[in-house]
């Protein structure tokens, strides 16, 4: 087996679990491994720390998958990681009493680096992120068929993170049948369509699960707008378990509209309506005109994919937040989210607390959420832990 040697004094958060080692740790590699290869990493004198995933282009050289030396990543080993994320979900978490979609397995924080495994009802959409878990790819599959008999397993590897390992961007059916264009799904007793095929990600955005839940407590007779409502996710919570007096969705994209307006019909949510556009354009345009609403939901896209742009994401979730406060009532509730991973909580707090003094409000935190459960978070690896949604009220 190939072996990678670390400099000296960069070990420190290996021995202590963190699973990325860049390419500047590297002092040495012997035995010529290939692209998704596994080798064993040395700490500069010789001692042995992990195995991982070799990457030949990648940022990140190698993903860590075992600190056992006698561990080999066969079919044995990935069977056993993968039965301990499907056992999370089912016999922990009991997910299949609340939804009939959610996340199988979870890359870094169910110790698969690179995979994604998402089901939605009968079908699995999955993801190879890294070229790792790419090589073990048909392995992964036969073991999935073999646990839980999927209909059919579709990849949605068109992820650009695929490009820094080299990849090429990939989509289609890997076994089974293929999917509808509109699959349903139940979420907490609530009916949405999901377009597998074509949606965003792998089709839904069900890291929100709980924090839906939780928001639609706030939304009671209330007026509601919902930014960056995608197909309508928070918008049905608000509108129907949650009686909200009306919603208003706003997204940049007309496709996800559509299926939007769909699932508030598929719900007989009545009092919801949906309108394409920018929404920092939108917020400004409600708030010169003078329209208040009781609560506002803010759950834009990742504005920092890297730590270069922070700072300029950081004015973008201002931006947006201080409009959204603008546009509350007194008393409002304002559910405000960021999923840059890169902007740790206390950050985005600082960003919320810095639009209130420039508006002249006060906000109150109620609650501070994370990625639902389903999206475990692994603690030697802070990375996992990516949304945070604040629940606050807006004085
Ligand atoms: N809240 C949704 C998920 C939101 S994903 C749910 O629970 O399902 C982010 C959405 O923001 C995407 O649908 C994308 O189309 C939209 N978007 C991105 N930039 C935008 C902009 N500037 N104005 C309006 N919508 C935008």
């Amino acid at each position: 087996m190939a072996t990678v040697t670390l400099k000296p004094k960069r070990a420190k958060p290996f021995f202590y679990k963190h699973p990325w080692i860049y390419s500047g740790a590297v002092e040495r590699v012997d035995g010529d491994p290939q692209d998704g290869d596994v080798v064993d990493v040395l700490e500069s004198e010789g001692k042995f720390i992990a195995k991982g995933f070799y990457s030949v282009r990648s940022q990140i050289r190698i993903r860590l998958l075992t600190w056992e030396p006698t561990d080999q990543v066969d079919e044995e080993f990935l069977r056993k990681r993968l039965l301990e994320a499907v056992e999370l979900r089912k016999n922990y978490l009991k997910l299949d009493e609340q939804s009939t979609a959610y996340r199988l397995v979870y890359s870094e924080g169910d110790s698969l680096p690179g995979l994604i495994v998402d089901k939605f009802d009968e079908f699995f959409v999955v993801q190879f992120l890294c070229s790792g878990m790419d090589k073990h790819k048909e392995t992964i599959l036969d073991i999935l068929q073999d646990l839980l008999s999927p209909r059919g397993i579709f990849e949605r590897s068109d992820s650009d993170v695929r490009t820094k390992e080299g990849l090429t961007l990939t989509s289609g059916v890997l076994r089974g049948e293929e999917p509808p264009e509109r699959l349903e799904i139940k979420e907490n007793g609530l009916r949405f369509y999901v377009d597998i095929k074509h949606g965003q990600k792998t089709g839904f955005y069900l890291d929100q699960r709980e924090n839906r839940l939780s928001a639609l407590r706030f939304a009671d007779g209330r007026k509601v707008l919902d930014c960056f409502c995608y197909t309508g996710g928070f918008s049905i919570y608000a509108g129907g378990l949650g009686r909200a007096k009306y919603v208003l969705g706003i997204d940049e994209s007309e496709r996800n509209l559509e299926l939007a307006r769909e699932n508030a019909s598929l719900n007989g949510v009545r009092e919801v309506e949906f309108r394409a556009g920018n929404v920092f354009e939108e917020l400004r345009y409600l708030r010169n005109s003078g329209q208040k609403f009781d609560m506002i939901i803010l759950d834009p896209p990742k504005f920092a994919r890297s730590k270069k742009e922070v700072e300029s994401a950081k004015r973008g979730y201002k931006d947006i937040n201080l409009l959204a406060m603008q546009c509350l009532e007194p008393g409002g509730i304002l559910v405000t989210c960021s999923c840059s991973q890169h902007i740790d909580e206390a950050g985005f707090e600082s960003v919320i607390n810095s639009a209130s003094v420039d508006v002249g409000r006060t906000v109150q935190i109620i609650e501070r959420r994370t990625q639902a459960s389903d999206h475990p978070v692994l603690s030697s690896c802070p990375e996992t832990r990516y949304l945070k949604c604040l629940i606050c009220r807006i004085f």
